[in-house]
Formats: structure tokens, C-alpha cells, sequence
């Protein structure tokens, strides 16, 4: 049952963590080119292959300034007169206003080397070319006459690689190769990451896909195997109550006889009811909707009340016993009515498959998290290698016990999914062929 529930909550949990990998894959998609810009671009910085020099661009004449070069490398341009009227040549507007005063345009000046995302270069048409030195601006603002035709030329480039998709279209542009190169390495980067997202993601969903399919092929069998093994357990009190029952239809004068086939009639369909009876409780606690509504109690006071009962039961049959329940109070969370089943299935195996003189024993012992409890006896034992099926639905070890009822082999199936309901666990430790024992682990609350 606890398998079923685990199962149905894995698939669920796998799922919903499936929806919750794709969605974040998808936005981890969606914002890897951004991250890569401005990787690309913080790490660029200060490391553009090119350099703009105001200087360079000086015409005695402004109208023959050809600052394209600039503009083409996402960088901008303007020409300051001497009346300090600004004349836009492109790009992004280097000064806002189209006019300064004197004031503004020496704030101006002194304020470019903050505008850490840009690279400035200022030339003074006239001979001093104030791009070095700042302080003398304002001296030769003071020294330009009205109206004179000396002007500054004001350009402004990106410190970065720029990632303006026309440069790409423009092979003239001297940041051309630059520019395609890093659009190359972030598609180039991108596409691989998703090639190897899509590759790593499909093989894993496919390997879990596999491996839920192979779970589920294994519960088919079970359940094949389940089917099979009732239906040859029932065959045979079926096929008994057919033939005693046929016998009495045909008449039967002897009244001893009569008797005795109406027994084994009784008999086999008691034995077929139990084992219809052992499979309807096997199949219920393995329900995916089964709640097994525990409660809190104490352990210890619960399985002493149990115990309890079967001493005058051991001692009527001649059983030792051995008892070992803590005074202390351990606080489980169980369903007593269920759970008691496993104490009445594991202490009647022990008295059904073992002679009386057989000691029978229980105890309990605790750490901060878990309860362990034993119950075991020296008896017959069983064999190891029968000890990996013993809580398989219909596995029973025929013939060889000395004292065989002929159980229906779901005893201990049904005992496994009760603690697994308790979210605890059950083994048969090894005893080396000195009889059986069971540790139930518990969890403590
Ligand atoms: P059943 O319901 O038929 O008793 P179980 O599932 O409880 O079946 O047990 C499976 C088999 O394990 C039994 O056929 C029996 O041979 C063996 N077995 C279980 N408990 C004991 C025990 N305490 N001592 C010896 N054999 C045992």
C-alpha cells in the first residue's frame, strides 16, 4: 500500500517537478541572451578595438566634418560653436539642449569622465586642443570671441561592444568584424546550451519514462501472479466442496459418511472464504484511496494490553514467553485495529508453525527517532532462502513445518502493508536457523 501511495506521490511529484524543469529551462532560455550581452559587454569594456580622436575629425570648415565612422560604430557627434550653440551630427543626442551657457558647458566638460559607459573626446577647432586638458576650457571660453568661427567638435563612443544589429549589415563599419563576432559567440553559445539542454533533458525524461513503464510492467505481473496463485489456492477447496457435494447429490445410504462429506464440504469452504477474506483485506489496504486514520497512542501500553491476552493462550498451549516492554510511555501514531492485526498474525504464526515448549517473545526498544519492536520465537525458522519472499501475497513455505494448518500465504503479505501504512518498515532478521524474527520500526512522534 505504502509502495502504491509512494508510487502515485512519485508520479505526481515527478510531474509536477517535470512542469516546474521546462518552465524553468524556458525562462532560463529566455534571459540566457540577455545575461550573455551584458556578460559580453561588461567584460568588453575599456576593450574596444578602436579609438576615436576628436582632433582627427577637425575641419577648418564644421559643414565638412565627416564623423560617419563614429556613427557607424554607435558612437554620436557634435559641434560646439563659439556662441556655445550645440549642432547635433547623429547619433544619440550628446548634450540635451541646443543651447549653453558658459556655465553649463564648462559643468559639461568637466562632468565627462564620470559618464563611465562612454568614451569622450573633445577638440577645440583653433589650435588648443583642450581634449587633455580640461581646466583650460573655461579659459578658452573666455578667450572665444562672439561670434567667432572656432568651434569644439564633441564626440562620444561606447566604451563596450555595442550590439547594434546594423553594424551587421555594415561591413564598412570598422566595428563590423568585432560586432559579428560577438553576435556569433552569443548564438553560437546559446544554441549549443539549448542543443545540450534539449539532448541531457530528453535522455533523462526518456530513462524515467523507461523506468516507470518497467514499474508498471512489474505491477502487471504481480498482479497476474496474484490472480494466478488464487485462483490455484481456491481450486482445491472449490474442487473438494464440487466432488463431496456431488457424492451427496448421487445419495449416500451411510449416515457416518454423510457426515463426513458434509465436513469437508463445511470445511473446504471455510478455507476458500478465509483466503477470499485474507485477499478482499490485502487488496482494500493496497487501495491507492485506503486512509488508514491513525491515531496518537503509546506503543507501550497498547501492545502490553495485546500481550496480555495471549499469555493465558501460551500457557494453555504450553509456549514459553519472554516479555520486554519499557514502563515509559513511547508515542507512536497507529490505528490500533490494524495494527493489532500484526501483533495477532505474527504471535499465531508462531504458535501455528511451531510445537508447543517453542519460546515466543516480544520486546520494545526506542531511540530519539524510531520505535523497534521485536517479536520472534525459537522454533523452526525459515530457511534463508526463503526469507527474501516470505512477504510475498501467497508464498508459503508447505510441508516441512511441523504443525501446517495450510494458511492462505497472505498473512505476512497483509502485516508488511499494515506497517507500511504506519510509514514504518518490517524484516525478518536472520536467526540462523534458530527460529523467526520480525523488527517493526515505528516512527516516534
Ligand atoms: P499464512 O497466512 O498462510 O500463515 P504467512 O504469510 O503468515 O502465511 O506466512 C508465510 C509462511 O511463512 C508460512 O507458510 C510459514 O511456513 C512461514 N512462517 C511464518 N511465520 C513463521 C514462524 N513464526 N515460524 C515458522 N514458519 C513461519
Amino acid at each position: 500500500m505504502r509502495a502504491r501511495r509512494k508510487k502515485v506521490q512519485n508520479t505526481r511529484k515527478y510531474l509536477r517537478l517535470r512542469f516546474l524543469r521546462v518552465i524553468l529551462a524556458t525562462i532560463g532560455f529566455a534571459i540566457l541572451p540577455f545575461v550573455l550581452i551584458v556578460l559580453i559587454q561588461g567584460l568588453s569594456v575599456g576593450n574596444v578595438p578602436y579609438t576615436f580622436n576628436a582632433s582627427d575629425y577637425l575641419r577648418d570648415d564644421m559643414a565638412d566634418i565627416d564623423v560617419s565612422a563614429i556613427l557607424d560604430n554607435g558612437g554620436s557627434a557634435a559641434v560646439v560653436d563659439g556662441n556655445l550653440n550645440v549642432k547635433h551630427l547623429g547619433g544619440k543626442k550628446i548634450i540635451e539642449s541646443d543651447a549653453l551657457t558658459k556655465a553649463e558647458w564648462t559643468e559639461f566638460l568637466c562632468s565627462i569622465g564620470e559618464k563611465s559607459r562612454y568614451e569622450y573626446s573633445v577638440a577645440y577647432h583653433g589650435g588648443n586642443n583642450i581634449d587633455a586638458a580640461i581646466d583650460d576650457v573655461i579659459d578658452t571660453v573666455d578667450n572665444v570671441a562672439e561670434g567667432d568661427c572656432n568651434y569644439w567638435l564633441v564626440i562620444m563612443v561606447p566604451k563596450a561592444v555595442t550590439f547594434d544589429i546594423t553594424l551587421l549589415f555594415n561591413k564598412e563599419a570598422p566595428d563590423y568584424k568585432s560586432t559579428s563576432m560577438v553576435f556569433a559567440a552569443i548564438f553560437g553559445v546559446y544554441f549549443a546550451a539549448l542543443i545540450i539542454f534539449v539532448a541531457f533533458y530528453s535522455r533523462k525524461a526518456a530513462a524515467e519514462l523507461r523506468a516507470m513503464e518497467q514499474v508498471k510492467i512489474k505491477e502487471e505481473e504481480k498482479r497476474m501472479l496474484l490472480v494466478s496463485e488464487l485462483s490455484h489456492d481456491l481450486k482445491t477447496p472449490l474442487a473438494s466442496v464440487q466432488g463431496y457435494s456431488e457424492m451427496l447429490l448421487k445419495g449416500v445410504d451411510d449416515e457416518n459418511k454423510k457426515q463426513d462429506y458434509l465436513k469437508m464440504i463445511h470445511d473446504n469452504s471455510v478455507r476458500a472464504d478465509s483466503i477470499l477474506q485474507a485477499l478482499f483485506t490485502y487488496s482494500k489496504l493496497g487501495s491507492s484511496g485506503y486512509d488508514p486514520k491513525l491515531e496518537e497512542a503509546d506503543i507501550c501500553e497498547f501492545t502490553r494490553l495485546i500481550v496480555a491476552e495471549y499469555i493465558s493462550r501460551f500457557e494453555e498451549e504450553g509456549f514459553k514467553y519472554e516479555i520486554d516492554i519499557p514502563e515509559d510511555e513511547i508515542k507512536v501514531k497507529i490505528n490500533t485495529e490494524l495494527f493489532r492485526r500484526v501483533y495477532d498474525n505474527l504471535f499465531e504464526n508462531s504458535m501455528k508453525y511451531n510445537k508447543s515448549g517453542t519460546k515466543i517473545g516480544i520486546s520494545i526498544a526506542s531511540d530519539d527517532g524510531e520505535v523497534f519492536i521485536r517479536i520472534y520465537d525459537d522454533g523452526v525458522g525459515i530457511p534463508a532462502e526463503n526469507r527474501d519472499k516470505i512477504f510475498t501475497p501467497f508464498y508459503r513455505i508447505d510441508g516441512s513445518r511441523p504443525k501446517d494448518k495450510g494458511g492462505s500465504g497472505l498473512g505476512l503479505a497483509i502485516v508488511k502493508r499494515i506497517v507500511e501504512l504506519h510509514d514504518g518498515e518490517i524484516e525478518l532478521e536472520s536467526m540462523d536457523g534458530r527460529g523467526c524474527s520480525y523488527k517493526v520500526n515505528l516512527r516516534r512522534i
